[in-house]
């Protein structure tokens, strides 16, 4: 008697559906698409790059475009992450929402307030996914601190963000044009972290700016915070640390220290280290939630951070420093 047929269907396995595979273009070949995108992506389930748009630079292997009007009227279709400079960001999101595409933006989401709202605003109208990233949040010790900070008394916050801006902005001249943040851009990224371990509002009580004779950015930011309405927190940005580079977060609660060292990669408690899980990296991370945004045609796009930054601007005083050249 031969096997019942259905036994024989039974130890058959169903078939597994791969996840889907979005085709991306990035949008702004320099330091960051070089660094982190471009691996980023090219170890990534979710994505597959099938073209690039840089006036000056180009990716093997996918179709090149050197004008951004052009990739979005013949160019493949998919995703768009754009890696540009946050003052021309703007004018391209919105086109590229105009033309139906999924964003990805990297950090600061624009120069303004009111930009990254119309940009919020015209993809909510569209339908289209928009991520706007905050890529230090995703640095392995953020949310093991986070979750150890949850529901705990929070006496002060200070953030310590010193490093070498010939280091790691090399003829970048964009970032000492208006709208180009200036030491904001990486102090951005430490109240990025702020934001996410402390949710509420915070508010800018004093800030002082120091910005080259040269410039229109500051090259040196102190604030004084309030968080909760009662927290004090302090911020030093500055970018003329020669030497050891330092991205310290200090949260002292409840006769606790624990800081956020190394951008938020590692951590101690009173000074012993806390052991951290490792993760593959910041930028995978941002590429699975923007899988994740794309899937669920979710906005996620927190302007908190960059509300400091402006309040910072409205609230301070303007200090004029020795002109500062990128070449010493
Ligand atoms: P970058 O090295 O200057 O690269 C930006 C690229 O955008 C340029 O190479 C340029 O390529 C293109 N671009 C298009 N229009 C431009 C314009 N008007 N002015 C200047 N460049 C223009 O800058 P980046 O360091 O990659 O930073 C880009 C963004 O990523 C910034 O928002 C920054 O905050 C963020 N980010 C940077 C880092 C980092 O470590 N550098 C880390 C995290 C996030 P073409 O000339 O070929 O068009």
């Amino acid at each position: 008697m031969p096997w019942p047929a259905k036994a024989t269907e039974m130890t058959v396995p169903p078939p597994v559906t791969p996840p889907p595979v979005t085709p991306i273009t990035l949008v702004g070949i320099g330091k960051i698409a070089r660094d982190q995108h471009l691996p980023a992506i090219a170890a990534s389930r979710d994505f597959r790059l099938v073209a690039a748009v840089s006036r000056n630079e180009t990716v093997p292997g996918v179709a090149n475009f050197t004008d951004f009007d052009r990739f979005l009227a013949e160019g493949p279709a998919g995703a768009v992450s754009l890696c540009t400079p946050p003052a021309v960001r703007t004018a391209m999101a919105l086109k590229a929402i105009a033309a139906g595409r999924d964003l990805m933006i990297e950090k600061p989401p624009a120069a303004t307030l009111g930009e990254i709202e119309t940009i919020i605003s015209a993809a909510r109208a569209a339908g289209t996914a928009l991520f706007a990233t905050w890529h230090s949040r995703h640095a392995a010790a953020v949310a093991p601190a986070r979750d150890w900070l949850a529901g705990r008394r929070i006496d002060r916050v200070a953030i310590t963000w010193r490093e070498d801006v010939r280091r790691w902005h090399p003829g970048q001249d964009w970032i000492w044009q208006p709208g180009g943040f200036g030491v904001f851009d990486p102090g951005i990224n430490a109240l990025s972290v702020l934001t996410e371990i402390l949710p509420g509002p915070i508010h800018v009580d004093a800030a002082r700016l120091e910005v080259p004779a040269n410039a229109a950015t500051p090259i040196g930011v102190t604030l004084d915070m309030t968080a909760r309405g009662s927290v004090p927190v302090s911020a030093d940005f500055d970018w003329r640390q020669q030497g050891p580079q330092t991205w310290d977060i200090l949260i002292e609660t409840e006769g606790r220290r624990l800081v956020l060292g190394q951008g938020g990669a590692a951590m101690t408690l009173d000074g012993a280290a806390v052991p951290v899980t490792p993760t593959d990296g910041e930028y995978p991370a941002l590429y699975r939630r923007f899988a994740q945004i794309i899937a669920t045609r979710a906005i996620d796009a927190d302007t908190a951070p960059l509300r400091i930054c402006a309040d910072a601007c409205l609230r301070g005083r303007q200090v004029t420093t020795d002109p500062f050249h990128d070449r010493a």
